[in-house]
């Protein structure tokens, strides 16, 4: 059971002490509270564990300070969508809004390589309007003896290029927790010029450890990629640990599944999932169409399937886009056979535009058929 207390709701209040109080003499049921800091009020939630069914919902409404009550199942407690439940579904970050309703592209290289590289991704990005991209300072790679990223070294470059470029949100994947202290100093000796979107890989979708870790700190969002062997469920379960310790600006990345089935793709493209996370979580969903398609095939329109994919997963409702692009794809040193070009990307952006157009238009059409 979750209950959500009113806007003004304030830890050294009164009534709030009442509240806690008379929640901390219920028999058997323990508390966590979640405050989220908005940009006009803060929003605090608090979520009552143990056998709650006990409780009548109309009491726990008449209690001071709350606003709501909502009764939730056992699953995603924090990032599921619950029966009545209008719990928001965006965030907003470095002035970035992320929601169920939004679309946000990240485009840029799978790795740094080079500052030169660096520099000419963010520009094209300037030119062509857009305020976030993804750049990889720690690689986990599937060989020891490839190349593991710059690491720390290249944070100071990245970081002034960005606030240079006006770049507000960089996707960036972290692989341990000294990485999110590397990544917090280097934003704040460059004045914190931008903001960092931390990533999960992968690889790393049930490394709890990690997870807790990225989940209790609150300064950066996270994008959580899928597992790429394990059931949807098994990795929204995941992604409610980074909720659970206090992070619920979380949002969930599809990259594909590993099968060989996905020949000659890289992987099996999930993008049907899209709506089917927007129905069971509040979260935006991601779409990486790179490490889903994995390779610069081309179908007979003229179309790349990496163009495909996103047109697939933007008519479904994606939310962000998670891309690899490259200026000279022959030397990237993570992933170049899958890299955009970078006079591609107005194109890729005008795809996406008719892509997402369709979606508003079936999302209208739907409101015509109101009858499921
Ligand atoms: C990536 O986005 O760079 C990446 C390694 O993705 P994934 O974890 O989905 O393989
Ligand atoms: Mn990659």
């Amino acid at each position: 059971m979750i209950l959500i207390l009113n806007p003004d709701a304030c830890a050294t209040k009164p009534d709030y002490r009442q509240l806690m109080e008379h929640l901390a003499s219920l028999p058997g049921i323990s508390t966590r509270v979640h405050a989220e800091a908005g940009v006009e009020q803060t929003l605090t939630e608090v979520y009552l564990i143990g056998d709650t069914k006990s409780l009548p919902l109309e009491d726990m409404q008449s209690l001071p300070c709350v606003d709501r009550v909502v009764r939730i199942s056992e699953e995603y407690r924090v990032l599921g969508r619950h029966k009545n439940d209008d719990r928001p579904t965006h965030f907003d970050y470095n002035g970035v809004r992320f929601g169920q309703d939004t679309l946000n592209i990240f485009a840029g290289l799978c790795a740094v390589d080079t500052p030169e590289h660096v520099e000419l991704m963010m520009k094209a990005l300037r030119d062509n309007g857009l305020n976030c991209t993804r750049m990889g300072a720690y690689k986990p790679r599937t060989s020891p003896y490839s190349f593991q990223g710059h690491g720390k070294a290249c944070l100071p470059y990245v970081f002034d290029l960005a606030g240079k470029y006006g770049i507000k949100v960089i996707a960036m994947e972290v692989t341990h927790e000294s990485h999110v202290d590397e990544i917090r100093e280097a934003l704040a000796q460059a004045g914190n010029p931008t903001g960092v979107m931390l990533q999960i890989g992968t690889r790393n979708t049930q490394n709890f450890e990690l997870l807790k870790i990225v989940g209790r700190q609150q300064d950066f969002p996270v994008l959580i990629k899928r597992g790429f062997g394990i059931t949807l469920d098994e990795s929204l379960n995941a992604a409610e640990y980074l909720a659970s310790e206090g992070n619920s600006r979380v949002v969930f990345g599809l990259r594909g599944m590993k099968t060989t089935g996905a020949d000659p793709h890289r992987n099996f493209v999930d993008f049907a999932h899209v709506p089917v996370v927007k129905r069971l979580t509040r979260m935006p969903v991601c779409i990486d169409p790179s490490h889903s398609v994995g390779a610069r095939t081309c179908s007979p329109e003229g179309i790349l399937d990496i163009m495909q994919a996103t047109a697939q997963g933007v008519i479904a409702g994606a939310n962000m886009i998670l891309v690899d692009f490259h200026p000279v794809p022959s030397k990237a040193l993570v992933d170049g056979p899958q890299a955009l070009k970078m006079n591609e990307l107005s194109h890729f952006l005008e795809d996406i535009s008719i892509a997402r157009e369709a979606y508003v238009q079936r999302t209208a059409l739907a409101e015509r058929y109101p009858d499921k």
